[in-house]
């Protein structure tokens, strides 16, 4: 089967290993001139690693491993506390945290040679009798027998399929970067999620002594992006005395950091139309705070290339309804959860949570389970029975 995929992010390039893999041919199409080197760090979590796993993909030795979470106070008071090594240990995957850079070279390194071309950006999409065919703004097109849309939020793809069904802001937005800092965090496997009034913190070590760290804040489409976003921050953490808080505000430059509003777009029931399909942000995309984003597109990954798989000449529309329906509960369950923006519940907390850590860790372990495909098979190796 050949196939077209648009979008060289997590989703598209993880999808083509996987096709590729199992003998497909397939071209990729991203209208970046290069593969995205920004959006600093990942976290990956065991149903994301047992993704990569299924696509032929050894997580292990990617970034860095993270070991427990510590929930903390703006001045450093323990609230929570959870063995991330003991959730891999019982779901058979590690969690880890990586900068996307390393992630998508990772994933294009895979390719042949000349599997992903850079330049022009799709704008939408064309079906005869048993071909799809994506065009593109400079007037060239790209027919195969299936057409995936890979192209993240402001997906073009969709945007042809559900006209005016756009992203909605979700009230905030992570200001984030990832540099390498002077603190003996860097070099642990201990992830950090500090939340106070003023908003929420991450600090979480990815490998080779950076640290991936984020700054949740209320945010709406009206307000204008800071011309000195270091700045800002400092003053608005600057009553947060933690030692690890206060080496970032300290070393940060605005150069360093991005700001990504939360968005969520409606997870629609069907993802594609005949052999036009969609995966990832460009069908489910919702705000960061589950880190579960990079994670189903990887599991959307895996799916489909067992769907597609499963047909190999026969009726590929049919698989890739297939593949939507294995996918769409576990990533509107992904969607709805993360909307809720768990991560602000605990805003202003001085008590340590009243929970013991076994049990934080069976539901962390739940939510896992209940998001995932590639968990249910992990151990048999690639989804099976799609
Ligand atoms: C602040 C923040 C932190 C996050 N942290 C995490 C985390 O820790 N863990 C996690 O799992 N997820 C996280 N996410 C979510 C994660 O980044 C996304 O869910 C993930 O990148 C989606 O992958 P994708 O391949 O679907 O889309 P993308 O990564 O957005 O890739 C889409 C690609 O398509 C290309 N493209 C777009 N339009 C076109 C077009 N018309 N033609 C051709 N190419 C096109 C783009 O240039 C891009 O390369 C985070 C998101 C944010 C905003």
């Amino acid at each position: 089967m050949d196939v077209v995929i648009i979008g060289a992010g997590v989703g598209g390039l993880a999808a083509a290993v996987g096709l590729v893999r199992r003998g497909h041919d397939v071209r990729v199409f991203e209208r970046g001139e290069r593969l995205r080197t920004g959006g600093a760090a990942l976290s990956l979590w065991s149903n994301g690693t047992a993704a990569l796993g299924g696509l032929g993909i050894d997580p292990v030795g990617l970034g860095r491993p993270t070991d427990s979470v510590v929930g903390s106070t703006p001045t450093g008071a323990e609230l929570y506390r959870m063995d991330l090594r003991a959730v891999s240990e019982d779901l058979g995957w590690p969690n880890l945290c990586l900068p996307r850079r390393e992630l998508l070279e990772r994933l294009a390194s895979e390719l042949p040679e000349g599997a992903v071309s850079f330049g022009p950006a799709c704008t939408g999409t064309r079906q005869e009798p048993g071909r799809a065919t994506a065009l593109f703004d400079d007037g060239s097109t790209a027919s195969a027998d299936v057409v995936v849309g890979a192209d993240g939020l402001r997906s073009a793809v969709r945007a042809q399929l559900w006209p005016g069904d756009v992203p909605r802001s979700r009230g905030y937005a992570s200001w984030q970067g990832l540099a390498p800092l002077p603190i003996e965090l860097a070099g642990s496997g201990t992830s950090r999620w500090l939340s106070g009034a003023e908003g929420t913190c991450g600090i979480i070590p990815a490998g080779g002594g950076q640290v991936q760290w984020w700054f949740d804040l209320p945010w709406t489409p009206d307000d204008p992006e800071p011309s000195h976003p270091a700045q800002v921050l400092r003053e608005r953490f600057a009553s947060w005395t933690d030692p690890d808080v206060r080496a970032v505000l300290s070393q940060v430059r605005d150069a360093d950091v991005s700001l990504f509003p939360h968005m969520q777009t409606r997870v629609p029931r069907i993802w594609g139309a005949g052999r036009v399909t969609l995966m990832g942000d460009a069908v489910h995309s919702f705000p960061p705070s589950t880190a579960q984003g990079a994670n189903q597109a990887l599991e959307d990954a895996l799916v489909l290339c067992a769907a597609l798989d499963a047909v190999r000449g026969g009726d590929a529309a049919s698989a890739l309804r297939r593949y939507e329906r294995v996918r769409r509960p576990r990533a509107a369950r992904a969607s709805w959860v993360s909307g809720r923006q768990p991560t602000q519940v605990l805003k202003g907390s001085t008590r340590p949570i009243p929970l013991p850590e076994a049990a934080l860790r069976g539901l962390l372990k739940a939510y896992l389970k209940s998001v995932s495909n590639a968990l249910r098979h992990a151990p048999r190796g690639p989804v099976a029975g799609v």
